[in-house]
């Protein structure tokens, strides 16, 4: 299998060129043509599986250019998280000119709040600060139609389930949710069965 397999845009292959990513990973192979249809997954998968590409690729390849609100929330557990997602969203989407947004805590709200009043696709943030972004109505989400919870177990462990939920209850019910786990606690699989769809497929 290669990138050009999948029903995903010139530009974006070759962006995954540029970045020297010329085979798919096991995860990418199973996750991108079923995220491509719109379907909710659960994905056990570790860090270092390729798992960014693995939603990166159906993010952007879903982005519509000219609509200026936000398109995709992505939620992960730390700031460090938040910027390298950001930037490997960036560098797929560059020859589509898309544009990703960071949002996490302990730095400024107003900065990231003229950020978000520019043309911002894709959000990927902490979920902390998305909540408040929500609650202040800094960010728009009724453009929104996909939602990706990155390392939900970590966010689960650091304690941020109440606001994981407070932010989804924000967001439309119709959309595509994509969940990725190093491990599957009872915590994440509830999470799952209660905020995706009834047909949402698992792929470890
Ligand atoms: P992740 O699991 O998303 O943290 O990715 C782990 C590492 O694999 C990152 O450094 C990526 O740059 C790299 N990577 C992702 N997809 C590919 C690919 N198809 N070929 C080669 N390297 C990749």
């Amino acid at each position: 299998t290669t990138f050009e397999d999948f029903a995903i845009s010139e530009e974006i292959v070759t962006a995954l060129k540029a970045l020297r990513y010329f085979k798919p990973t096991e995860v990418q192979q199973q996750v991108i043509p079923m995220a491509l249809q719109n379907k909710d997954i659960i994905v056990e998968s570790q860090t270092g599986s390729g798992k960014t590409v693995s939603f990166g690729v159906p993010l952007c390849e879903s982005v519509e250019w000219e609509e200026n609100r936000p398109q995709a929330l992505i939620l992960v557990p730390t700031r460090e998280l938040a910027l390298q997602v950001k930037e490997d969203i960036t560098n797929i989407g560059r020859l589509k000119r898309i544009k990703a947004t960071a949002v996490f805590g302990k730095t400024s709200f107003d900065t990231q709040k003229s950020e978000l009043r520019q043309k911002s696709h894709i959000v990927v943030g902490t979920p902390g600060r998305v909540l408040d972004h929500l609650q202040k109505g800094t960010l728009k989400v009724d453009k929104l139609r996909h939602l990706v919870l990155d390392e939900a177990d970590e966010m689960l462990n650091m304690g941020f389930i109440d606001q994981v939920e407070a932010v989804i209850d924000f967001l439309p019910k119709e959309r595509q949710t994509l969940l990725f786990s190093a491990t599957m606690p009872d915590e994440v699989v509830r999470l799952a069965s209660f905020y995706m769809k009834k047909d949402r497929v698992s792929v470890k």
